[in-house]
């Protein structure tokens, strides 16, 4: 028989090490001990009942926090990526035109996905830290008739909060589903999923929900699922088939679940805690205290001098600040000090952005004046330490 070639790691024989940091990006947020101790809960069938119980939990959780009576919602297996394509590739056929409104790079993700599944893919672009109005998505939909229109709620490459009201209604009217981002914003800024005709909704668990990455809320409406349920091609991918999903998490009439796929039942318990801290907070509350610490670091900024990237008040997203990095400094510089001198995580910028905003998110258990001022402290000590006119 042949030895082993390859030898046991002597890396692996180190203890693992992971340190404690002050997680002040665009994600992921730092997680509560209620919500890590969840998932250091024992791992039980994921098919067991106590099991089923919890993913009830979960989906009553979601109904919550996305504002909807929807039967088919549920949390995806994986980040806010997954719970993208689960929406385009069960909701567009090939051949079909959608339209993705791109004012950050998350319009752009959503292109490409729809591309790749032999989607006739047309954009609608805003300036970055600029949103769209009605009228100018009015015009798309009427010209180019898409079945699926994608917006980013909260635009966390560029900080930009995308008004919703309306929209839903002006999709309707043009017969198209209307598929909505709010991995940035969802339980930080108001949203009424059936009120505002979203059809397709999804968000993260490592935001404001403050769980570890790795699942993805996502709902779907009457209308969006007659769409995927009577289409005649099947979806590309088995492992987000919304069919075999929605029976998993019970969403369907069968009177028992099948196996699908191994379910993350860790992270489920983490997301299930984090749902019910959200909804022990109350929605309404947590939606006030992002936006008046929002507005308190929006101050704190202006009086150190520094500009805000969007200009309009009512369009920054209270959980993800994008700050016009400043004249004369090397951004990356800010942020390596920071981390290294402070043991905070801030940003740079992404896609549209890079180069030209610092991004700091407070979400969820960080969304707090103490926090702020820690922010507000590291950035002016980065300001004098960091060198001036070094680029
Ligand atoms: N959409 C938005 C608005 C996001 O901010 C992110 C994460 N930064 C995603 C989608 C993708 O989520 P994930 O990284 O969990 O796949």
């Amino acid at each position: 028989m042949a030895s082993l070639a390859v030898l046991p790691p002597e890396r692996l024989k180190k203890p693992l090490a992971v340190p404690s940091r002050l997680l002040f990006g665009p994600g992921p947020s730092n997680c509560p001990p209620r919500i890590l101790e969840a998932g250091a809960k024992p791992v039980i069938g994921h098919m067991h009942p106590e099991i089923f119980e919890i993913m009830d939990d979960i989906k009553s959780g979601i109904q919550y926090m996305f504002q909807t009576n929807n039967a088919v919602t549920l949390a995806v297996s994986g980040t806010g990526h997954t719970a993208m394509e689960c929406a385009i590739f069960n909701s567009v056929e090939p051949g079909d035109s959608v339209v993705t409104a791109v004012n950050g790079i998350w319009g752009e993700r959503a292109a490409d996905m729809a591309e790749r599944i032999g989607a006739k893919v047309n954009t609608i672009v805003a300036a970055p830290g600029r949103f769209l109005s009605n009228a100018e998505i009015e015009q798309v939909l009427a010209k180019h008739r898409p079945a699926l229109f994608f917006l980013a709620h909260g635009e966390s490459s560029t900080g930009v909060l995308h008004p919703l009201d309306g929209i839903g209604q002006l999709c309707h009217k043009y017969d198209c589903l209307f598929l909505v981002d709010s991995v940035a914003s969802i339980g930080g800024a108001p949203l009424f999923m059936d009120q505002q005709e979203i059809d397709i909704l999804y968000t993260g668990s490592q935001k404001v929900l403050n769980a570890p990455p790795g699942t993805a809320p996502i709902s779907f409406s009457e209308r969006a699922c007659k769409k995927i349920f009577d289409r005649k091609t099947k979806p590309v991918s088995f492992f987000l088939d919304l069919k075999w999903l929605a029976n998993y998490w019970g969403c369907d009439d069968k009177p028992s679940r099948v196996y699908h796929h191994t379910g993350p039942v860790t992270a489920f318990y983490s997301l299930r805690e984090s749902l019910a801290v959200l909804a022990e907070e109350g929605l309404e509350k947590s939606w006030e205290r992002h936006q008046d610490v929002a507005e308190y670091f929006h101050a704190g900024l202006e009086n150190m001098g520094l500009k805000l990237f969007v200009k309009e008040k009512k369009a920054r997203l209270p959980t993800v600040t994008t700050v016009v990095a400043p004249q004369g400094y090397d951004w990356k510089e800010i942020t390596s000090f920071i981390m290294k001198t402070h043991n905070i995580e801030i940003s740079g910028g992404l896609g549209p952005s890079v180069g030209l905003v610092l991004r700091v998110g407070l979400m969820g258990c960080n969304s707090s004046k103490s926090k702020v001022d820690m922010v507000l402290a590291a950035l002016k000590d980065a300001l004098r330490n960091c060198h001036e006119n070094k680029l």
